[in-house]
């Protein structure tokens, strides 16, 4: 480990610290002129960003890159700068009666210096999202991307260098050693996103500071399909939720449980939507590639443990993908004893398990760690309300994939393996926010009631 870059870490979170002792309580005014920075600095560069994910995936779609790094981070700033002033204000709260007169309120006080280490698979938008939160709430934010991305990591370091002093945000880039040095410093709280098994890692580490943690994990998120869905219309929204980023998203839906009898007609309708979305593979820039060989191999070699044991691949593409693309394929008989079933597959690889009883698929999915995602597809709404009482998940989508991940309004989150703590809107200004309990007792205390000598003060409880 690179002794300069534990040093340059330590110092700059020195500085970062003292800058906010200087300015503990932001004005709305300089909270909102950070965020107009972020999206400044966003829309001035969506181009260039689109350019250097693309570079570091070998190829992905520039308008994916607008939709799922540029769009999504616009709008989660321009959401925080409209909403600040609501968010800001100090909560009056209620106060018991044997209290009165004194009063409760609730002040949302900046922590300090927060940490967010971001994994490869939405770059920018992983990194900067729970930056824009971090910033709303008054906070100094530290930053370390992933180091598979290295184009949109230098790029991103470049653009917050350019618009912010390095004691408002800074981005550290480097490799795992890098984070585990990172993970270490004493933040006031530090936000990851990336695997459970890192996740687990950086747990421990901030343990050792008692630094509070948000973890935003992965997991094999489940496609429930009711008898009663709608199967063309389940077939298309499950092709594109899959093979977004081709399926390196954390809440690709991840393997599919569908009543026995409408598995055959899925899979037709299945790959007649894949195809018709992308036609090609080869020299389709719409069709993202793998981000390494190392993972390239790791899908390949998922693929074939499942032949090995039985199951029927179905490739949607006679051709060969090239380069680091990789053909997405059905995964039919999947069995738990397929690695493909015991990993997140984190690929354009999709098992489809039939049940003969949705108790079946409700209790495979309880059995198994509790799922970042859940989608459920179907019209009747007492079947619906079943699984949603049933089972637990981070977020859901019901009758489609992905989307409530856009939802600024609602939380984003995981809960057991799949993650701790939340954001979006309101939700990370809180995270990244003390909700300090004031309570102002007034000049005539009825607590004067409980001060010693007690003689006969408790009698009436
Ligand atoms: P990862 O856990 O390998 O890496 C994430 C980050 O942690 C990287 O910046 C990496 O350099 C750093 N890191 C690695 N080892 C570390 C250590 N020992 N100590 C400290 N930091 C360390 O994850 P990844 O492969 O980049 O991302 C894929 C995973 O992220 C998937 O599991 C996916 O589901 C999950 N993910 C979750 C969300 C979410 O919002 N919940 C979003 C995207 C991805």
């Amino acid at each position: 480990m690179n002794q300069d870059i534990e040093e340059h870490l330590r110092v700059t979170l020195e500085q970062q610290r003292a800058a906010f002792s200087s300015e503990p309580f932001p004005t709305l005014a300089i909270r909102r002129d950070r965020l107009a920075r972020v999206r400044a600095m966003t829309a001035q560069h969506a181009q260039a960003l689109a350019e250097a994910v693309s570079q570091d995936f070998e190829n992905r779609a520039h308008q994916e890159t607008m939709l799922t790094e540029v769009f999504t981070v616009q709008s989660a700033a321009r959401h925080a700068m409209r909403h600040l002033p609501g968010w800001m204000k100090t909560r009056r709260v209620p106060t018991a009666m044997h209290f009165w007169p004194a009063r409760n309120r609730l002040l949302r006080q900046p922590l300090g210096v927060v940490g967010v280490v971001s994994p490869w698979n939405y770059p920018y938008y992983l990194a900067m999202a729970p930056a824009v939160a971090a910033l709303a709430a008054g906070n100094r934010v530290l930053i370390k991307p992933s180091e598979l991305t290295p184009a949109t990591s230098e790029l991103m370091a470049r653009m917050v260098r350019e618009n912010f002093a390095p004691e408002e945000m800074q981005v550290v880039v480097g490799d795992a050693d890098v984070g585990r040095a990172f993970t270490s410093l004493p933040f006031d709280h530090l936000f990851f996103t990336g695997s459970t098994a890192v996740g687990r890692i950086v747990a421990q580490a901030a343990a050792k500071n008692l630094t509070p943690v948000t973890l935003e994990l992965g997991g094999k998120s489940p496609a429930f399909i009711d008898r009663s869905a709608d199967l063309s219309l389940t077939a298309e929204r499950l092709a594109f939720g899959k093979l977004l980023n081709a399926g390196q998203t954390c809440v690709a839906p991840d393997y599919v449980l569908a009543p026995r009898e409408m598995v055959a007609p899925l899979v037709e309708a299945l790959l007649a939507r894949m195809r018709a979305m992308y036609p090609s593979l080869a020299g389709n820039a719409d069709y993202t590639s793998i981000v390494s060989p190392r993972h390239h191999a790791r899908l390949q070699a998922l693929l074939d443990d499942a032949r090995a044991k039985g199951a029927r691949l179905v490739p949607t593409h006679t051709e060969t993908a090239g380069g680091r693309k990789l053909v997405p394929h059905l995964v039919l008989d999947a069995t738990e004893q397929m690695t493909v079933m015991q990993e997140e597959i984190f690929g354009p690889l999709l098992p489809i398990m039939a049940y003969d009883n949705a108790n079946e698929a409700v209790d495979f999915i309880r059995r198994h760690d509790r799922p970042l995602a859940l989608y459920w597809f179907g019209r009747d709404d007492q079947a619906q309300r079943q699984v949603m009482e049933r089972t637990h998940a981070g977020g859901v989508t019901v009758n489609d994939c992905i989307w409530h991940l856009g939802q600024e309004e609602q939380p984003f989150g995981g809960v057991g393996a799949s993650g701790i703590g939340a954001y979006h809107g309101e939700w990370g200004f809180r995270t990244f926010s003390k909700e300090k309990p004031i309570f102002e007792q007034s000049r005539f205390a009825g607590t004067k009631l409980f001060y010693p000598p007690y003689g006969a003060t408790f009698n009436h409880l």
